[in-house]
């Protein structure tokens, strides 16, 4: 399997699609995903090219999970969360839908609910949550 550069994740890399960027560095780019399991779901994608776990160098992996482990801390506080839930999946028997490499970010409170794939946001409710977001990281 290659890495096919017109996935949705590399246009919004490359500015060709909005969307609703809570967090950069030179390596990694974190967005809200736009069917939030819960509220606060965010993406933490590398910003070079490869299509998930499997092919990522270790120099991806590390810059990712960095950047996974200081918007999770942000979260806690961000969302009194109680916990925090990562989700990656590999390839189509894997789960994975996007051929980008990413991590879902879920912040978690005790006995909620995550909600069923496939709804779509409402933009402005999005844009709050990455407002939220970014102020716990600033
Ligand atoms: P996975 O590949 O991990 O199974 O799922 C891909 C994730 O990307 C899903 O949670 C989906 O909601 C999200 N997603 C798909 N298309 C877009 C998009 O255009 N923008 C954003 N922000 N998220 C997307």
């Amino acid at each position: 399997m290659s890495y096919d550069p017109d996935n949705i994740f590399a246009k919004i890399l490359g500015g060709e699609i909005p969307c609703h960027k809570v967090y950069e560095d030179d390596d990694t780019l974190v967005f809200m995903d736009i069917m939030p399991r819960i509220d606060g779901h965010v993406l933490v994608i590398p910003k070079t090219p490869c299509r998930n776990m499997l092919d990522a160098s270790a120099d991806q992996l590390a810059a990712v999970m960095a950047t996974v482990q200081k918007v999770s801390q942000a979260m806690m506080a961000a969302y009194g969360a109680d916990g925090i839930t990562l989700q990656q999946f590999n390839e189509p028997a894997g789960g994975q839908e996007v051929y980008h490499l990413h991590f879902h970010i879920l912040p978690r409170r005790e006995g909620d609910k995550i909600r069923p794939p496939g709804q779509m946001a409402d933009h402005a409710d999005l844009a709050a949550e990455a407002d939220k977001i970014r102020a716990a990281l600033a």
